[in-house]
């Protein structure tokens, strides 16, 4: 729950407006006339002791929902999903989070012009009608970490009934599946979870849930008829990494039934140099930077590629150990690398949009 809401005055009487403040009684509230001129005065500001994270801005989004993932580096493969911003930050806290860096937005946000949302993606549907979209949640923030306040399940749910070529992708590192369980989805969601080693978890992500729990919770998903998919990612080179990401696929592989996983994802630690700084800023004891890293084609640091090729090699070994028939994928590396781990790799981003598409 928000210690304090801001609500752009424009927007503060919108049903989804008023569902959140309904659901946030113990929040106290102030109304705003501009989102725009709030930001801009915290971030000049510098309030002593302000949270951004503790912090709810209920506003307009004046720009567009539907974007395609911004993994566009046409030297790095890129899956072709399609990022819908129901809003931006997220309530959990890991220090190699992208969004440090890469927002100017101090505030946990969402967008309640959601008439505009629904516009958007009936207009989009129409347009590429037929073809298959694979929509995600969880680009700027934890696709369920706010469910509770803004019940985006129920709201998206007749739209994804009605359009049976799209397939909304929720990621998420909490167990917050209440709202999906029961629901007649038709195999429209896929709850996809990111994992890491327990230490990487304990040390670097605070706030979310445990690993156990966040398999247990794929495991109701599954009972409840829902395919899942699994995220390595960001996998982190550090001493007994080995071992930690082994008792990772060890624990997905006797808890889980292969062919209810529709994905698997890897994808080594990578950030933006102006992330670490921020980073820092608010985790000063983090190690995960203290490696060689070198700057990639797509301005972003990454670990040597040997380093990379080898936890691939061995994370794809034991899969492949695990289920011969799964599905993996690299987010945002080169075709060199596909080759060098996996023994093949798509030619393009539109072949690897097909392969996942054909998950589906
Ligand atoms: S869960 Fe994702 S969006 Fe939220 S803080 Fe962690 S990395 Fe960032």
């Amino acid at each position: 729950m928000p210690e304090k809401i801001f609500v752009e005055e424009s927007v503060k009487n919108l049903p989804f407006a008023r569902q959140v403040l309904e659901r946030c009684t113990g929040s106290s509230v102030e109304t705003v006339s501009s989102a725009r001129e709030l930001i801009r005065s915290f971030q000049k500001k510098r309030v002593a002791g302000f949270d951004g994270k503790k912090n709810l801005l209920l506003c307009q989004n004046r720009g567009r929902f539907l974007e395609p993932c911004p993994g566009t580096k046409k030297q790095y493969l890129c899956c072709g999903y399609a990022i819908l911003n129901t809003g931006t930050g997220c309530p959990l806290d890991c220090s190699y989070c992208v969004l440090q860096a890469y927002l100017n937005n101090p505030f946990i946000t969402l967008f309640v012009n959601r008439d505009d949302m629904m516009e958007e993606l009936e207009a989009n549907a129409a347009l590429i009608k037929g073809k298959i979209v694979r929509l995600g949640t969880g680009e700027f923030m934890d696709s369920l970490a706010l469910e509770h306040l803004t019940g985006f399940i129920a709201f998206i749910m007749p739209f994804l009934r009605k359009r049976k070529q799209t397939v909304l992708e929720l990621k998420t590192k909490t167990i917050h599946i209440e709202n999906l369980l029961g629901l007649d989805h038709g195999g429209a969601i896929i709850v996809s979870w990111s994992l890491n080693t327990e230490e990487i978890i304990q040390s670097q992500e605070r706030g979310t849930a445990p690993l156990k729990r966040r398999i247990s919770a794929a495991c109701r998903m599954i009972g409840d008829g829902y395919r899942v998919g699994f995220h390595f990612d960001p996998l982190i080179f550090y001493p007994g990494w080995e071992d930690g990401y082994r008792s990772v696929v060890d624990l997905v592989a006797e808890s889980i039934p292969p062919s209810s996983i529709s994905w698997i994802s890897i994808g080594s630690l990578r950030y933006m140099p102006q992330l670490k700084n921020s980073a820092y800023k608010r985790w000063p004891d983090t190690r995960i930077f203290s490696q060689e890293f070198i700057p990639g084609l797509d301005g972003k640091m990454r670990y040597m590629q040997d380093i990379r090729v080898e936890m691939y090699s061995k994370m794809t070994g034991w899969l492949r150990a695990y289920s011969e028939g799964l599905f993996i994928y690299y987010c945002m590396e080169s075709m060199d690398v596909w080759d060098k781990t996996l023994g093949f790799a798509p030619s393009s981003n539109a072949e690897l949009k097909k392969l996942m598409d054909q998950r589906l």
